[in-house]
């Protein structure tokens, strides 16, 4: 089995294969050794455990999943690793590689087709220009599936691990907590990447729910008014949405006034189930 988080060897089945990085695509493969086995460790529980990879690149973490899952489907948008994965992934009959883009991909359908019976997870060391809308589609798709394992930069893991109501949190820490329990399992060094990245990294793991832990009158209203809420930090929550949705003022801080909440209070300082509340009132007396 090759070593493939070994420098030299990389290099060579890349040169083999003609292969070149290519930056717009996030192509950062790991070469710390001890990065995949904890990643899959994490990912794989029990001995029934079918994991979705996103972008395998080299088959480095593929490699690691498919000793402990006993199905490993890679989704892989750059058909020049076609030939690289096919060396890489030969000791193991348990890993199968889909070219296509991950955005593009319906993921239920891909679960019914090859993961009957199983407890599905997804792990991946993400390509960080789609961080954010992969996160967002694995969620909001409603998959059946338990948990996200997945690397990111490191300042992304921290917005997306913050909590609720606290000055790191966004729009998106909003939508995570709603859907899942995260948790930053741990830090990766710039370092421990060929070619090396600009910054570090980390491991975190989102742990889907079954339920929400609030109750909102409209989920797809409620992600367009926390957007609205976020998208001008700095302002108060009321001045940020009543412009971005073009909603009264007044009535808006009417309904801050009823929740004892400040008029001044912005949407970093609000809790899940403040949020929940403001739009549920926005949602019945303004219809928004
Ligand atoms: N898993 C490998 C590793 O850890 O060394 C490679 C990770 S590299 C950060 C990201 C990988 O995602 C690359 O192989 C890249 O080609 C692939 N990728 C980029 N955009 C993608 C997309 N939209 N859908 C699927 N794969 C994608």
């Amino acid at each position: 089995m090759m070593k493939l988080t070994n420098l030299n060897i990389i290099k060579a089945i890349l040169n083999e294969n003609g292969f070149t990085f290519k930056k717009a695509l996030g192509q950062n493969f790991l070469i710390n050794p001890n990065v995949c086995p904890k990643m899959a460790e994490y990912a794989c529980e029990g001995d029934n455990a079918g994991v979705i990879e996103i972008g395998p690149g080299i088959g480095v973490l593929t490699a690691e999943l498919a000793k402990k899952a006993k199905k490993v489907v890679a989704v892989e948008i750059d058909e020049r690793l076609k030939n690289v994965l096919a060396q890489t992934l030969a000791p193991f009959d348990n890993t199968e590689v889909v070219f296509a883009d991950v955005l593009k991909l319906d993921i239920n359908k891909l679960i019914k087709e090859k993961f009957c019976g199983m407890q599905v997870t997804v792990c991946a060391n993400l390509p960080y220009y789609i961080t954010s809308p992969v996160i967002m589609k694995l969620l909001e798709d409603r998959l059946p599936i338990e948990k996200i394992v997945v690397m990111v930069q490191k300042e992304a893991a921290e917005r997306l691990c913050a909590p609720v109501g606290s000055r790191e949190s966004g729009a998106i820490t909003v939508a995570v907590n709603y859907y899942s329990e995260p948790k930053i399992l741990f830090k990766v060094s710039r370092g421990s990447f060929y070619p090396k990245p600009n910054v570090d990294s980390a491991v975190i793991s989102l742990n889907i729910r079954k339920q929400p832990p609030v109750n909102v009158e409209d989920e797809r209203s409620f992600f367009g008014f926390v957007r609205a809420a976020f998208q001008q930090r700095r302002k108060t929550i009321v001045n940020s949405v009543s412009s971005s949705l073009n909603i009264d003022k007044q009535k808006f801080l009417q309904i801050l006034d009823d929740l004892t909440l400040s008029p001044a209070i912005r949407a970093e300082s609000l809790k899940l189930e403040q949020l929940a509340e403001i739009f549920n009132r926005l949602y019945k007396e303004m219809a928004i």
